[in-house]
């Protein structure tokens, strides 16, 4: 494999990592939130919202990382014209699965 390439997958991987652990440390300070909360319904309610949208990352995340460890290909194509997602968007928005040229189309539409 080209070293360029090699070059790309430890980045993305790295970024894949980053986004796991935040999303983990940020789940952990919740659990916490919940143990020294006294019966605050507002608190309550905060977080479970919080809770509810961060396990969705999770999930996400590791859908898209399964993806890209067994296919990194498919992993790299926009799921809309086919082409090569650049590299700097996978980086910063490893979940994504659209290139920002679709992304932001598909805004514009909705
Ligand atoms: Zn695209």
């Amino acid at each position: 494999m080209e070293e360029s390439v090699l070059q790309e997958i430890r980045q993305i991987k790295k970024a894949f990592e980053r986004e796991f652990e935040k999303t983990i440390r940020e789940l952990s300070a919740l659990m916490v939130r919940k143990i020294v909360n006294n019966n605050d319904e507002k608190e309550s309610s905060d977080i479970s919202l919080l809770e509810d949208r961060l396990a969705k990352y999770l999930e996400k995340l590791e859908k898209r990382y399964l993806l890209f460890l067994r296919s990194p290909e498919s992993y790299l194509k926009c799921e809309a014209c086919g082409e090569k997602i650049p590299i700097e968007r996978l980086i910063n928005v490893p979940v994504t699965r659209q290139c920002c040229k679709c992304k932001n189309h598909k805004k514009k539409k909705s």
